[in-house]
């Protein structure tokens, strides 16, 4: 049976959401509009003033924020509410440039909590659940949010943080944890560690894992889910709007729940800015309608992804979006062609290798070369050099097939890519170093 941790809003009707949204937002650009002259600036050089802010409807009306403006306002220059306020700070993880800060108030961080804690019971968790948070604790907002949504939910919580594999796999076992929170890149590798102490995926109590934080291929659910004998459950957030728990999967597992009483999402054209139709693929832009010390209207994500409102079997009315598969910054330009990392971490798994690939490009006499690590599972290691080179050909085939262009492949053995225990380096862009 499903559970939900807020059942009056995860379902609520279509038209009471959207009058909850319309007076949270009305509210909201109120508050920015008195407390943030920046954003104030913005929206008196677009011609928009309060007044023109009735509704939703009225949403398109606002400027963009974008991480430009953040960095721009560093540190202080978006808040909305005087510091004395606020009691908390966290920070980017800076994946993509110069971090920027965030500030919470008492109620932005039990809202935040609030959207956690529907995550985890999504995934199935009660007050007798054993959360294993694994995910970094500190600046990183992944630690603090699951910690926060665990509290929430009365389950019993182990901050363990990231790293020291050995011993997270050491209580797991001795304190039967059932949810396992982190990265999927370190939920693999400590599925990959398990194997190795010689335990089988029966061997332990999880029955459940919430992983986020980067983006995460079908195929690499698969293996986490195998490997550690669990359901694996995707969960989706971003320091700018708090952190994780601005969406998260349910158990029909297609895409995940936004918690739209908190974030109004919108999918523009990154060309144009223009607002798309629901079930175009663009950016997703999030306004966040509660959040007091640090609201943003119109956030723009960089995330490339689609929203369906497909009636889901799990009873949530909220909208979904799909899972995120890369930001418009992640994607590489290789010879002209457009190449996200997971298209090559898809065609990886898929062809039996493990989740551990690395991906260098430079630049050689003004063309790009293009090469893949990507490490053998121990049998595969075992074959003969003409075997390995026939597997090389046939990975190289499989990805100009859906790449259009020629990587070259290079099967290393096992052990060889340095493991993530926070979010996965996948791509070494030597071009960007000269
Ligand atoms: P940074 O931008 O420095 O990585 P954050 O830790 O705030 O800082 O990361 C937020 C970003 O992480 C999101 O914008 C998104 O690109 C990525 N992300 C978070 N959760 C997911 C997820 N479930 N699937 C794909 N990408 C995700
Ligand atoms: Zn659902």
């Amino acid at each position: 049976m499903e559970r939900y941790w807020n059942q009056e809003i995860e379902c609520m009707s279509r038209e009471d959401m959207k009058k909850l949204q319309d007076e949270r937002l009305v509210a909201q650009v109120k508050h920015v509009w008195d407390n943030v002259p920046y954003y104030r600036q913005k929206m008196e050089e677009k011609g928009v003033t309060p007044d023109d802010i009735k509704s939703t409807d009225d949403l398109y009306k606002l400027p963009f924020l974008s991480k430009a403006d953040l960095r721009d306002c560093y540190p202080y220059g978006l808040l909305a509410k005087p510091l004395s306020e606020c009691v908390r700070i966290h920070s980017t993880s800076g994946t993509t440039g110069k971090r920027v800060v965030a500030f919470y108030t008492q109620n932005d961080v039990d809202l935040w909590n609030e959207c956690c804690a529907r995550a985890i019971t999504a995934a199935g968790g009660t007050k007798d659940d054993v959360v294993q948070v694994c995910y970094g604790y500190g600046l990183f907002t992944g630690g603090a949010g699951l910690d926060g949504g665990s509290h929430k939910v009365g389950c019993l919580t182990l901050p363990m943080s990231s790293g020291n594999t050995e011993r997270q796999i050491q209580f797991m076992q001795d304190l039967k944890s059932t949810i396992l929170c982190c990265t999927p890149s370190y939920a693999a590798y400590i599925g990959e560690a398990y194997k190795e102490m010689g335990y089988k995926p029966e061997d332990n109590c999880l029955k459940a894992g919430i992983f986020g934080a980067e983006p995460w291929t079908e195929e690499m659910r698969k293996e986490i889910e195998k490997s550690l004998g669990i359901k694996a459950y995707d969960i989706y957030g971003l320091t700018e709007t708090s952190g994780p728990g601005v969406s998260f999967e349910c158990s029909e597992q297609t895409g995940m729940h936004i918690n739209e009483d908190h974030f109004i999402a919108e999918i523009i054209d990154p060309d144009t800015g223009e607002v798309l139709p629901e079930g175009e693929k663009g950016e997703l832009v999030f306004t966040s309608i509660t959040k007091e010390a640090f609201p943003l209207l119109r956030y723009r994500t960089r995330d490339i992804c689609v929203l369906s409102r497909k009636k889901c079997s799990c009873g949530r009315t909220l909208v979904k979006m799909a899972k995120p598969m890369g930001r418009s910054d992640d994607m590489l330009i290789i010879r002209g062609v457009n190449v996200f990392p997971s298209q090559i971490e898809t065609v990886l798994i898929a062809q039996g290798y493990p989740p551990n690939y690395q991906i260098e490009i430079d630049r050689v006499n003004n063309t790009d070369t293009f090469d893949i690590y990507v490490e053998m599972t121990a049998e595969q290691f075992s074959d003969t050099v003409k075997d390995v080179q026939k597997k090389e050909a046939e990975l190289v085939g499989a990805i100009k097939t859906i790449l259009g262009i020629n990587p070259k492949v290079h099967l290393v053995s096992p052990k060889t890519i340095a493991r993530s225990e926070g979010k996965a380096v996948r791509v070494i862009d030597k071009r960007k170093l000269v």
